[in-house]
C-alpha cells in the first residue's frame, strides 16, 4: 500500500483500439479525446496490453495505473464501466 492511499497498481481497465494510419487509437473517457499508440506490428493484436496514460486530465486514475489496450476490428462501441 502506498502511503496516501492512492491505488498504484497496474489498471485492468482495458480499452478498445481502432488501428489507422499505422497506429492505435482509444478513446479515453476521462480526456474526452483519443489517445494514440504505437501499433507495434502490422498483425491484428500486436500492440496489445498494457500502455501508459496520456491523459491530459490530472483527475485521470489512467496517468498513474495506465490501462490495457485490445485492437478490435471493424465497428466498435466504446464502453465505459460504471
Ligand atoms: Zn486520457
Amino acid at each position: 500500500m502506498s502511503q496516501n492511499g492512492a491505488d498504484r497498481r497496474p489498471s485492468t481497465t482495458v480499452l478498445p483500439a481502432i488501428r489507422r494510419d499505422g497506429q492505435l487509437r482509444v478513446w479515453c473517457p476521462y480526456c474526452q479525446r483519443e489517445h494514440i499508440h504505437g501499433a507495434v506490428g502490422p498483425q491484428v493484436g500486436d500492440g496489445d496490453g498494457h500502455r501508459r496514460g496520456h491523459c491530459s486530465n490530472p483527475e485521470s486514475p489512467f496517468i498513474e495505473r495506465g490501462y490495457a489496450i485490445q485492437e478490435v476490428v471493424g465497428r466498435a462501441l466504446w464502453l465505459m464501466a460504471t
